[in-house]
């Protein structure tokens, strides 16, 4: 008998259709002795909707009430898909994540998970229930409650992974693994057996959503294995582990895409010791996540200083970059939303050269004009205008030999 957590995303639990699906498998593993925790995601675009709700009554939201609002689509779930289990003779219940003890810091809608307590989770599976937890939330140290960022039910799940020592953490979504890149985007894009954490905490850096990127980072630290799998056809899916891939080991393991990012830039910046501190400094204490940034110095005595952000982030920080451009005398600021980001991930890369020189090649080639640039020892990323994204990332995963030679064929679910 082994302690399966199971996560199911919005997608998988979208429709009364979908959850009474889910409670199908969760019966089914549980009928044959296994424990099993269920995390669940809001259905289908709930949380998408809530903040909609928000926006449509306050442009201030405040982050306490944001997250007692943005909370209540995991409750909803955890509640229905714990009555259609008990429907199929299950003993189960449902817990909200302050429930069962996931304590963070007092962050509203990015808080970080301080501690994993999870009595009530204990008790429930001595008494041979099934515990169902809203996912993406917590309560504060301060004893408010938290939500840990968009996509935070995989965070929710390998952290309970970790604290109730699973056996196994299965992560229930919408494709039937990790892809060499997005099927979505590119729709040639192949399957990986095995990923290792150090690629996928690069890939979910990159932006890819497949996995929230503080969940493998959680799973990489506690030493978590995850197994990324659909919800729609139970096949076998993706280990992310850190067992080194050895059939797939091309130098290039993924193309990434990401949309979810805006630029700002800051003009005729003085150039002088301490200015970009006077920028940036202000950001980080307002938690706004700085990704990449390039400054270009000019001969005048000026530079421009641009630097892109979550596209939720950019009112927030245009504000408080209006107000440092001022104080430090530049001469104007301007954003950008329509932007997108393309990085290669490759473990391959530390020992391979001249893989930016390539993907330079490729993008010119295609004639798309890149705006800014950034590597790790195993990602080249560029950001390029939003609508060469999906024709550069078709082109450099042909270019580096990831075509799987037929397109993704597993249903793609419409997101609702
Ligand atoms: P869930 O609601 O289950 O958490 P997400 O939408 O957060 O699902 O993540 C699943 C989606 O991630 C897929 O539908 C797919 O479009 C996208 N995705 C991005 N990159 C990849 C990749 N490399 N492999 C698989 N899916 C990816
Ligand atoms: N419902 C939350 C979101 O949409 C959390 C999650 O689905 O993981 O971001
Ligand atoms: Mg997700």
């Amino acid at each position: 008998m082994a302690l399966i957590v199971q996560k199911y995303g919005g997608t998988s639990v979208a429709d009364p259709d979908r959850i009474k699906a889910v409670a199908d498998n969760i019966a089914f593993t549980k009928k044959r002795g296994h424990d099993v925790i269920v995390v669940v995601s809001a259905m289908g675009k709930a949380t998408d909707n809530l903040i909609a709700l928000a926006e449509s009554v306050s442009k201030t939201q405040p982050g306490r009430e944001m997250d007692m609002l943005l909370t209540t689509g995991e409750r909803q779930t955890a509640a229905l898909m714990t009555m259609a289990l008990a429907d199929r003779g299950i003993d189960a219940i449902s817990f909200t994540g302050s429930q069962v003890g996931i304590i963070t810091d007092t962050t509203h809608r990015k808080a970080k998970i301080v501690e994993v307590k999870g009595d009530r989770v204990r008790q429930a599976l001595a008494d041979g229930k099934v515990c169902v937890i809203a996912g993406f939330q917590g309560v504060s140290t301060d004893k408010e409650i938290t939500t840990m960022g968009r996509g935070a039910s995989d965070l929710t799940a390998s952290a309970l992974a970790q604290a109730m020592g699973a056996d196994a953490c299965e992560i229930y979504t919408d494709v039937t693994g990790v892809f060499t890149a997005d099927p979505r985007i590119v729709p040639q894009a192949r399957k990986l057996s095995k990923v290792h954490f150090d690629e996928m905490l690069e890939m979910a850096g990159a932006g890819s959503k497949v996995l929230a990127l503080r969940s493998v980072e959680f799973a990489r630290n506690h030493d978590v294995p995850l197994h990324v799998r659909s919800a729609f056809t139970w096949e076998q899916g993706t280990w992310v582990s850190n067992e080194e891939p050895a059939m797939e080991d091309p130098i290039i393991s993924g193309v990434v895409t990401d949309m979810t990012e805006a630029k700002i830039t800051v003009l005729g910046v003085p150039d002088r010791p301490g200015i970009s501190a006077a920028l940036f400094e202000p950001l980080a204490d307002a938690n706004v996540n700085v990704d990449m940034i390039v400054q270009n110095t000019s001969t005048d005595g000026t530079t421009d200083v641009s630097f892109t952000m979550p596209m939720d982030d950019m009112a927030q920080s245009e504000s408080i970059v209006r107000r440092v451009a001022e104080e430090i005398g530049a001469t104007g600021v301007t954003h950008d939303n329509d932007i997108a980001k393309v990085s290669l991930v490759g473990a391959g890369m530390k020992s391979s050269p001249g893989i930016a020189a390539k993907m330079f090649r490729v993008l010119a080639d295609e004639g798309v004009n890149i705006q800014m640039i950034s590597t790790s020892t195993i990602r080249v990323s560029v950001i390029l205008p939003a609508d060469d994204m999906e024709r550069a990332a078709r082109a450099l995963h042909t270019a580096f030999g990831l075509d799987s030679g037929q397109a993704y064929s597993a249903p793609l679910p419409e997101r609702k």
